[in-house]
């Protein structure tokens, strides 16, 4: 069987026209002789009327805190009524159409509520309306505990659905369908100069999404790269190619070795910085020690640590900086913090050996009087912390002194 996974973003289905059109890109794949399952986020954004989040600040007007089940229960709705949506529309046309939730997919997962992880698929409901023809609408997002408790796959859970999906159906390919003609050298709202990538392996598309690239999420591509399943991100609206996402060797054997140091710039905003001076502390080791073990107790996630012999500094997200600050100042610390900072990176499997490349940032973000807040590099990421009104100006620079627009 000829199986293809076709997953569609809220923004390509927030109104009518729009789901016409991902309703003929359905249509057009099965007629091309798939079997076809396709993996729907909910309608919209914020605002919008059945969108997720919509839902949660209704419910929150009533009590703020809802219990982790009874969220997850809520924020599943948002995707069944897509689906019953798309099954309507293909109904319409003459299609037969089906609509499974997580659940009913059998999509079973752990019972982190909120975030659960998928721990298995039993796909033979799937297969059995795919062989009786059917085109088979899963809700993104869902899944269920072993005892029945619906829960949610947390960020990007309609991602992770689909690769999970084409994963379990063996599928020929995963389209990962959005507002956008496929991953690009940087956020297009930043630049608008950003360039189309027409392939990129698994690895490269993983950093740029761990690193602020939003357009697919980096856990759907490890699910993906476990078994060799090609994605591919492509527009809703347009009958562009997008880009493929696959192995090394894939690349290596459609002849693409464009040498790139570089492969894109990203970004991620609202982030606090936090610094504890030694000259407060002298026995830094053991402080640091003791704050990051507040900060696990706390449930705070904590990223970019550099520790100095003079600093211990790392960054928190904006929501959770004053409960960080209350932490450590009931610890007797006297900490920095500088809120609505963004991480800014430059991705590239290829700066790996390529010497400069450091100074080159530097000398870019200078030039446009950027003010790096703290700095680290890997083999293939290179990472500067700015101030949040900078983050446009750092991205654009960096966009340009690599040449990424040609
Ligand atoms: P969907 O609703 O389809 O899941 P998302 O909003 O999650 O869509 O992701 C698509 C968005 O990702 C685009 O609108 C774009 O602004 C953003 N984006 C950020 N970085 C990149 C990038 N490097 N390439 C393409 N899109 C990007
Ligand atoms: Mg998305």
């Amino acid at each position: 069987m000829k199986i293809i996974v076709q997953k569609f973003g809220g923004t390509s289905l927030a109104s009518p026209s729009l789901r016409k059109q991902v309703t003929e890109k359905v249509i057009k794949a099965k007629a091309q002789g798939f079997k076809t399952v396709v993996v729907v986020s909910a309608m919209g954004r914020n605002g919008d009327p059945y969108a997720t989040d919509t839902l949660i600040n209704a419910a929150k007007e009533v009590h703020p805190e809802i219990p982790a089940r009874e969220l997850d229960l809520l924020m599943s709705c948002g995707e069944t009524i897509s689906g019953v949506f798309l099954v309507n529309n293909l109904n319409k046309f003459g299609h037969k159409a089906v609509v499974l939730t997580g659940s009913q997919a059998r999509i079973i997962t752990d019972n982190n509520y909120n975030d659960a992880r998928i721990q298995r698929i039993d796909p033979k409901v799937i297969l059995d309306y795919l062989t009786k023809d059917f085109i088979v609408v899963v809700t993104g997002f869902q899944g269920v505990t072993e005892d029945g408790n619906i829960t949610t796959l947390g960020r990007g859970g309609s991602d992770t659905t689909a690769a999970a999906l084409g994963v379990a159906l063996q599928a020929e390919v995963v389209d990962i369908y959005t507002d956008v003609e496929g991953v690009m050298t940087a956020d297009p709202r930043i630049v608008n100069d950003a360039k189309i990538l027409d392939v990129v392996t698994y690895n490269e598309i993983c950093q740029l999404a761990q690193q602020g690239a939003k357009v697919i999420h980096s856990r759907a591509v490890e699910i993906a790269m476990q078994k060799n399943i090609p994605l591919r991100v492509r527009c809703t609206f347009s009958e562009g190619e997008g880009t493929l996402v696959t192995s090394y060797g894939e690349v290596l054997e459609l002849g693409i070795t464009k040498d790139r140091p570089i492969t894109g710039i990203t970004n991620i905003g609202g982030v606090t910085q936090i610094k504890i001076i030694s000259s407060d502390h002298p026995d830094l080791k053991e402080t640091e020690m003791k704050v990051f073990k507040a900060m696990a107790l706390g449930n705070i996630s904590v990223d970019f640590i550099n520790v100095y012999p003079e600093a211990i500094v790392y960054t928190v997200r904006d929501e959770v900086g004053e409960k960080a600050l209350q932490i450590l100042e009931n610890m007797g610390f006297k900490p920095q913090l500088i809120p609505n900072c963004a991480k800014v990176s430059a991705v590239g499997a290829g700066m790996t050996g390529i010497p400069g490349v450091m100074a080159s940032i530097v000398e870019a973000l200078t030039k446009e009087g950027v003010k790096i807040l703290q700095s680290a590099d890997s083999y293939t990421t290179i990472w500067c912390l700015v101030r949040g009104e900078d983050m446009e100006k750092s991205v654009k620079a960096l966009h340009k002194q690599f040449n990424l627009n040609i």
